[in-house]
Parts: C-alpha cells; structure tokens; sequence
C-alpha cells in the first residue's frame, strides 16, 4: 500500500492478523499489509525465541517498505495447560469410559492421560469437569488417588498429543504471568512490541504484574488483556480499567464458559471497554473456513459485521492468515465486511444515539436510555473521570476535558460535514477518545512518535500519519494538506477540516478545537 491508499484506507475497523508459515515470507507480509492488515499478532505458544525475532524483523522490514505504521503485538501464551504424548499419538474416546490422569509426563497406557501441569492431580476434585481438543471433549472427575485422577468421558471426540487442556471453574494455583511468559516479555520489550497481550487473565493483579515487568524494563508496550476464563468476566470493569487494550479471545473463553454464552459476553466486554475508552480486539474463527476456501460461510460474514455493530475496534485472524491457504483474501474480505458493515452503521444511526455519543462518548450499540439527556448540553466532569449521563462515570485514565473536547469535536465535524478530523498526539489518548466516538469522518492522528504512530494501529476510524508540523494549526494543516496532495487525495478550496489541539501550557490535555476552511 503506498502512503495514498493508506490515506485512503477505506474500512476504519482494525485488522490484526497472526503471523505463521502461511505468511511469514516477505512477499506476503506486503501483500498483507498491502490488503490492510494495521497490527500483526506475534504468538509466542508456538515456536522458539529465534523464530518470534525472525518474524518481529520481517513485520517491521515489510511496515518500512510500505511506509506505513504497522503495529506488532506479541502473545504471551499464559499458564496454558496441554495433554503430554499420548500412547500412539491419539486417543478415540466414548461416552462412558474411564480414563486416568496421571503423575509425571509418560504415560504407559493408552488411557492414562499426562499434562504440563505438575500440581493438576492435586487440584482436581471429584465432580470437576476437564476439557479437552477444544472443548469437543468432556471428562468429569469421579474418584482421586494419590497418584491419579479417574474421569468418566462424558462427551467423547478424538484427543491428540499436546491439545490443549482446560478445566472450568478449577481454581488454580499457577500465576497467570510465569516465568516463561515474563522470558517471552522481556524479549517482547526489547525488541520493540508495541502491544503484549497476557492470555487467560483472571484479575486486574495479573495485568497489572505485567505492567510493573514492562515498566521495570522501560517499556512503552501496550497491554493486551485476554478475556477467556469466567473470573476475568467476573471481574471485567476492573480488568478492563487495568488493561490498555483488550481481546476477545473466543477459543479458550468458548471451552472456559458455555459455548452458547460467548456472544452475549462479547457484548458485554465491548461494552466495559466502550465506557472505558480502551480498544477491543474480538478474535477466532472470525472466517474460520477461509483457511481452506476462497470464500467464506454467510455465518462467518455475519459474525464480522456483528462484532463491529456491537462495537469492536478490531477483528482478528488466526489460523486464516498464520496457517491457511488464503490469508491476503482473507484480509480483503475482512477490509471488505467491515466496509459495507460501516457503511449502514452509519446510515442506521438515530438522532438520539447521536446526542447520547455527543454527551457521554456512548457506545451507539449499547441499549441505554438517553431521553433525559438534552441536545449539545454537557454533563458535568470531574478530573480523570468522564461522566456519563447516567451518572455512572468510566475511563478513569483519560482526562475528562480531552475526552470532552474530543466527542465534541467530532460531532461538530459531522454537522459541518467536514472533510477531516486532524488531531496532534502524543501518547494517543485523545486519538483514541475520537475513536471511541464512532464518528464518521476521516480522522488523522498525527505524530512525532513513532511509538504513538503504532499505537493508534489499533485505534478504530483513525489514520496515524508521520511527519505532518505541528508548530501552529496553520502549519499542521498546511504539512497535512501537501500530505494530501502527495497521496493522491488533495483537499479542494470549501474543504472544511477539524484540527484538534492544544492552546497555552504543554500539559498534555486538548484543549480547543478549531475549524479552518480550505481557500
Ligand atoms: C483465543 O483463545 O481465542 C485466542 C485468541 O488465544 P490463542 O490463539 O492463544 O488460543
């Protein structure tokens, strides 16, 4: 994509695609890019230190030879529990029969049942439930001995070495962040991650852990926390206010909780992070058949357009682009969903949703009385906190004037019909209170900061572009207008353009608005 298309990058949802032997050669990783992939997900549960560098440097060569911000997250595996080697590699299972887990990591018989985990026999207790291959197989425990635990099939499936291992409702002793994954951290922080996503958090304490490992190495990564086990839900505003980013992470959290809930707790998560101003990544089997099929399912394509109704910043693909035979048209179909989806989110949107966003930054899915609520009146702020107009207040850690100024403005540059928003930022925290706001104007988040540049990757509608002045809103507009020009799209004389700034000290806040007309 040359800087002109990125410009005019046409879906404002994000894409993050997992890298894999699928699409790890360079020529991919442009064509990638080049379909509109913004933030590429390292995953560390798979393969060796060596091999997460090699595809770090060949994210960022390919990002470099595009000319365009690329993010990269890196996930850490978290306390993954996987089935040892079993006795011939796989194991047929039927309602009713008996299998054992066992001690140790060899088993002898073809029914006895190892794992990672060391402690699982003391843990387990009769009437647990264990899940196997993906949640296709349920045991039930029914009788403990020293040195096993006996389990009933109670649904039975095909089980093969090493699948993963989940245990609902199990209270677990391991820590969430173990010393492999702060291993696979610390390498994150040095190579350079712009986001790290913890997997199977269960508490605001394990984003926080992590937080305090990326600050002790001076690291400017971005948390990711990964919702998958019922605790974490449980905990969900506080997880989600520790956190900078979240995930939806659909495979484990579709095994942790009943399957059937999954979509109504993704409302519910994009909600949370919706009132806390933080991005949201929903994940797995987003085209799930495209692994292997040019096209994917009705299903699949309504699964997309619904995960950005209900307010995603970003859809993710895993094993589509990381294994499968089609990973650029799985990206183009994704590009290609979020367009159309886009398209009727704003045509659909009613008069009122438009003054609830205006007067609280609401989530315009979330089903929220807002008649009380009167047109372009304010609801009182406090410092830190952004009010919202039933009174509950979120997004404790972004600045209650910036957030103001930013929904603000961009309900002022959808009146105006503006042709762009532009906003100056140094960490991105108002580029993302703009994104939180769904407004449908191109928006421009400029910065000096390569860090910030990348950050924004994810934020949903907003463009990251580098190099635009910032000395006055004169010459930020002037450096984004020949911008403009060199990609292809220039702005016309009547343009009205939204620059979002700073008047007076260099505190950090926005704190004006303004509107300048193209001459
Ligand atoms: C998931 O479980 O949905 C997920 C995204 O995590 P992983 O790919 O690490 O299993």
């Amino acid at each position: 994509m040359s800087t002109a298309c990125y410009i005019q990058r046409p879906s404002k949802t994000k894409i993050v695609a997992t890298v894999g032997p699928a699409c790890q050669a360079h020529e991919r990783l442009l064509a990638l890019i080049r379909a509109g992939v913004d933030v590429f997900r390292i995953n560390t549960a798979h393969g060796k230190p060596a091999d997460f560098q090699a595809r770090f440097d060949s994210i960022r060569k390919a990002g470099a030879e595009v000319g365009v911000p690329i993010a990269i997250l890196v996930d850490l595996a978290g306390p993954k529990m996987r089935l040892g080697e079993l006795v011939g590699g796989e194991l047929e299972l039927h309602v009713g029969e008996k299998v054992r887990f066992v001690r140790g990591n060899v088993s002898t018989s073809p029914t006895d049942l190892t794992t990672t985990y060391a402690p699982l026999i003391d843990e387990l207790r009769v009437g647990d439930r264990v899940m196997l291959a993906d949640g296709t197989v349920m045991l039930t425990v029914e009788e403990k001995t020293p040195d096993a635990a006996v389990c009933r099939v109670v649904q039975g499936g095909t089980l093969r070495s090493r699948q993963g291992v989940n245990l609902p409702g199990v209270k677990l002793s391991v820590p969430t962040l173990g010393e492999h994954d702060k291993a696979n951290a610390r390498w994150a922080t040095t190579a350079g991650a712009d986001f790290i996503s913890l997997s199977f958090v269960r508490s605001a304490n394990d984003v926080r852990e992590l937080k305090a490992l990326l600050d002790e190495m001076g690291s400017t990564a971005q948390v990711v926390a990964k919702i998958e086990k019922p605790e974490a839900v449980a905990e969900l505003d506080a997880v989600v206010e520790a956190a900078d980013a979240v995930m939806v992470a659909r495979g484990d959290l579709g095994v942790e909780i009943d399957i059937a809930e999954v979509p109504m707790v993704q409302k519910r998560i994009i909600r949370a992070c919706r009132q806390h101003r933080k991005p949201v990544i929903v994940a797995t089997q987003m085209l799930d058949s495209m692994q292997h099929s040019r096209l994917p399912t009705r299903a699949e394509t309504a699964d997309v357009a619904n995960a950005i109704l209900d307010g995603a910043d970003a859809c993710m693909l895993s094993g589509e682009t990381a294994i499968g035979q089609y990973p650029v048209e799985s990206v183009e179909m994704m590009g290609r969903i979020a367009l159309a989806t886009e398209a009727l989110m704003r045509d659909r949107r009613e008069p009122e949703e438009m003054v609830a966003r205006a007067t609280s930054g609401a989530d315009p899915t979330a089903h929220r009385a807002v008649t009380h609520t009167e047109a372009g009146k304010m609801p009182a702020t406090r410092t830190g906190e952004a009010a919202r107009s039933d009174g509950e207040s979120f997004a404790r850690d972004v600045d209650a004037i910036t957030d103001a100024m930013a929904h603000c403005a961009g309900h002022l540059a959808e009146i105006i019909d503006a042709r762009l928003m532009v906003v100056f930022t140094h960490s991105g925290a108002t580029a993302r209170c703009l994104s939180q706001g769904r407004h449908f104007v191109p928006t421009i988040g400029v910065s000096d900061s390569e860090v910030t540049l990348r950050r924004m990757c994810l934020y949903w509608g907003v463009m990251p572009l580098a190099g635009a002045r910032k000395d006055s809103p004169e010459e930020l507009l002037k450096s984004v207008r020949s911008e403009m020009q060199r990609a292809g799209c220039p702005l016309t004389a009547g343009d009205k353009v939204v620059l979002i700034g700073r008047s007076g000290g260099d505190d950090g806040r926005h704190n004006m608005v303004m509107v300048q007309e193209v001459e």
